[in-house]
């Protein structure tokens, strides 16, 4: 059984075919300025999927995700919050790594840190300069000559040919839309909105370099720390349907001319999160963080099963009821792993193969999880065999289900119930009926008896 993925460089669903015997995945890491949003965290969940079911399948991964710790962004939060861009960045890089932990996301084999790039970064930079694809414009900055590279625009489908002929425009900025598709930094000059943020290249290089004190640009970080680690030419390179263009594109077109070979041979997309049907943005509030799931009492794991049940290359809309109602079954799952008790039987080859033919098709978990409530469901089956099967599909899904422990009834399910008993004493029997249901919602069942209230969990 072959593994599919969806090629966004070829725009079909193509046969994984690694290029050597260890997968080589790079995923472009979070920009360590603010706390990670919800939408951030589907991409490291959908690279993490990825990265587990090709283990599953028996492939060694090599798994690089850089954390991009110096831009723009980086830059101008850092300085005005009166911190250093190191102990800035270190910070958000913890509180990136403590959601990862949270999400049950196994931490990447290297996470490579910009900062620690910057040699090679200037050495790449040079060559380009060398070879007539990179160019100093009047600013003192260095561009990357996008006229220059044939295939520019190949993988967000973007024609060269319908850019305004306009010599002397140029992007600084590390993000841009297509249309504004221009030559982009490889190195910013400094500038006093960088403040204490720059390098000496001809320091860092022990010789004279025409590359003047600066910074670098964000795209060239990664053409660098995926080549440096995974080889000029890679199997799969993840990230957000918003980083195709420009940040992937640029990411190719310095890769291929600097150091040669395809670079990543399959880039495989996520699409975006949308919170109430609308983009995620502050000013509209609805911009979510982990942080802010847990403060909503949404259990984070519950967040991940929510994003299995939709594929990874579709648009997935994000309510909280939508992942609350998740929540009660990943609570329902959890029950029935505890109540199949502690014998540990054989995997059930018959649902294995359902599994695997489910996510050999692109990563399609929706019928994955649906062969595990399959499975759930099965009567025929020993308990210990199932529990097996269960634990076999959660080294994929990553719900920690090994983990779980017999819990207490929540407080939350107590207080309501003691809220029922209440209005019971009143007689206001619509209102008791009301807060049965929703106890009901909650994955508990409430039963009255003489001696007051019994709360039992509802499984399956
Ligand atoms: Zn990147």
């Amino acid at each position: 059984m072959s593994l599919f993925l969806y090629n966004t460089l070829t725009r079909k669903k193509e046969i994984f075919v690694p290029t050597k015997e260890e997968v080589g995945i790079y995923s472009c890491g979070p920009t360590v300025y603010n706390k990670v949003h919800i939408g951030n965290w589907r991409a490291f969940v959908f690279a993490d999927l990825l990265r587990r079911f090709l283990e599953y399948k028996g492939y060694k991964v090599n798994h690089i995700m850089n954390i991009t710790d110096v831009d723009d962004k980086t830059i101008r939060s850092s300085i005005s919050k009166n911190m250093s861009l190191k102990e800035f960045t270190e910070y958000y890089t913890k509180v990136f790594f403590e959601g990862r932990d949270i999400l049950n996301i196994l931490p990447a084999t290297k996470y490579t840190k910009a900062t620690d790039y910057i040699k090679e970064m200037l050495i790449m930079i040079e060559d380009l300069l060398n070879k007539g694809f990179a160019y100093k414009a009047k600013d003192g900055s260095i561009y990357f000559d996008i006229r220059k590279y044939g295939d520019y625009g190949n993988l967000s489908n973007f024609k060269l040919k319908d850019l305004k002929e306009n010599a002397d425009n140029r992007l600084k900025k590390d993000e841009y839309e297509k249309e504004n598709a221009e030559d982009f930094a490889l190195w910013k000059k400094w500038t006093e909105e960088d403040g204490q943020n720059f390098w000496n290249p001809s320091d860092i290089l022990e010789k004279d370099s025409e590359i003047e004190k600066g910074r670098p640009g964000w795209h060239i970080e990664c053409s660098v720390m995926s080549t440096k680690n995974l080889g000029d030419t890679f199997d799969i390179h993840t990230g957000g349907v918003d980083l195709i263009f420009p940040h992937h594109e640029n990411e190719i077109a310095q890769s291929r001319c600097s150091v040669g070979g395809d670079f990543a041979r399959y880039f495989v997309h996520n699409e975006h999160l949308l919170v109430d049907g609308q983009k995620m943005s502050k000013s509209l509030g609805n911009f979510y963080t982990l942080e802010d799931l847990i403060e909503k009492n949404i259990d984070p794991i519950s967040f991940r099963m929510w994003l299995y049940g939709s594929s990874y290359s579709t648009r997935v809309n994000f309510t909280e009821e939508a992942v609350k109602s998740n929540m009660v079954a990943l609570n329902r799952l959890r029950d029935f792993v505890i109540s199949l008790g502690s014998d540990i039987g054989n995997i059930n080859l018959d649902y294995k193969n359902k599994f695997i033919e489910a996510l050999d098709n692109n990563l399609e978990s929706s019928k994955a999880l649906a062969v595990l409530w399959d499975l759930v469901k099965d009567k025929t089956l020993e308990n210990k065999d199932k529990l097996a099967t269960i634990f076999d599909f959660d080294r994929v899904l990553g719900f920690g289900l090994d983990k779980i422990e017999k819990k207490e009834i929540p407080e939350e399910i107590i207080k309501i119930a003691e809220e029922r008993r209440l209005v019971r004493e009143n007689k206001d029997w619509a209102k008791s009926d009301e807060l049965r249901n929703k106890i009901k919602e909650l994955g508990y069942d409430i039963k009255d008896t003489e001696n007051g209230f019994v709360l039992n969990k509802v499984l399956n």
